[in-house]
């Protein structure tokens, strides 16, 4: 399988990109690690006649930590170019935003991390794509840019189908900002695949709780990959275990209630009744580890080590 003939155009900062991406219309797509978009091309999945390679433009290849007026920090920002790989080896990814880390180490193989984009793994709006779910229970944002101005989404709302996003014509998604988590705040992702390394998950599970100070859940949030057209947030599962016990009684119908939510569908790796299975139990074991995680999180905060006020 060859790539078919494409023309590629090396863009040299966001304006630039922008004014191809807007001259080619429907037939140009950006290109950042290309895993994803020379695949399409290869298996004609796609027949875009134009590459507009944003590789050139470094100040999209950061993660960094955002900090208010007193220097407290508000949140990490990881730009759209930043690999896989990067992220994962980010110092920045300890404690409170390492949940990310059950995703970034999971994902591909050690070749794809090297050259696969947070960018483009939200923008391709591939249903398995494993980076969204845990993101969404972090309530990341998406930082979008275009000629005619900067907007800021969340993610949740940035999916309308398999592989189709809000994203306008000419417009890049720029940054993702995920918001420090409180200290009561514990999330997880798990994921189901049908062998250890370079596979996609055939369900993944994000899971994020908060916890009062007797330990009960304040606020809960459930998203789920690969088992519906986009990566979805089930707000219902979330809100129903809200005021109640962090225990298996509650996890258990919110785990229900996330099959429920599931629209999986039948394909090579599974049919559609196995992964709706695979959503209760990965549910369950997501939110285990996010109630592990909240109250170590939560010891930390009361014996006063939280090592991101040491960063400070
Ligand atoms: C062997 C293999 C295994 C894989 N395993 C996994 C896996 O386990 N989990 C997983 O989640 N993914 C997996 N993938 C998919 C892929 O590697 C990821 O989705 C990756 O993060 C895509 O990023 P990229 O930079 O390569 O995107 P590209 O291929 O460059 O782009 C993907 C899409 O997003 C668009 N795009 C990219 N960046 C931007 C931007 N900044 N603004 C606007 N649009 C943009 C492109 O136009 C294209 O439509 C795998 C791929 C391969 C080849």
């Amino acid at each position: 399988m060859y790539i078919p003939d494409v023309e590629l155009h090396e863009s040299e900062s966001l304006e630039h990109a922008a004014a191809l991406l807007e001259r080619f219309g429907e037939a140009a797509r950006v290109l950042a690690g290309g895993t994803d978009v020379l695949v399409d091309l290869k298996t004609g999945r796609t027949n875009t006649a134009h590459l507009v390679s944003i590789n050139r433009i470094s100040s999209l290849r950061d993660v960094s930590l955002e900090r208010a007026a007193d220097g407290a920090i508000t949140g990490l920002r990881i730009g759209a170019l930043t690999t896989i790989r990067q992220l994962d080896s980010s110092s920045h990814l300890r404690e409170r935003f390492a949940p990310l880390r059950d995703a970034t180490r999971e994902m591909a193989s050690a070749q794809v991390r090297n050259l696969a984009t947070v960018g483009g793994n939200i923008a391709s709006a591939v249903p398995c794509a494993d980076l969204p779910p845990i993101l969404m229970v972090m309530r990341a944002s998406l930082i979008l840019w275009s000629q005619a101005g900067q907007r800021e989404v969340m993610l949740e709302d940035f999916f309308v189908g398999p592989r189709r996003t809000i994203l306008r014509s000419g417009e890049l998604l720029v940054g993702i900002r995920v918001p420090t988590p409180p200290a009561d705040f514990g999330a997880a992702y798990s994921r189901f695949s049908l062998r250890e390394g370079n596979a996609i998950a055939v369900a993944g599970v994000a899971a994020a709780l908060r916890l009062t100070h007797d330990g009960d859940i304040s606020n809960a949030r459930i998203a789920l990959g690969a088992v519906a057209p986009t990566p979805t947030l089930v707000k219902a599962a979330g809100a129903a275990m809200c005021g109640r016990a962090a225990d298996a009684e509650t996890f258990e119908p919110a785990a229900r209630a996330a099959m429920r939510a599931a629209a999986p569908i039948s394909d090579v790796r599974g049919s559609a009744e196995y992964r709706r299975q695979l959503v209760g139990v990965l549910t369950n074991r997501a939110l285990r580890r996010a109630l592990e995680r909240a109250r170590a999180s939560q010891e930390r905060a009361s014996s006063g080590g939280s090592e991101l006020g040491r960063q400070l």
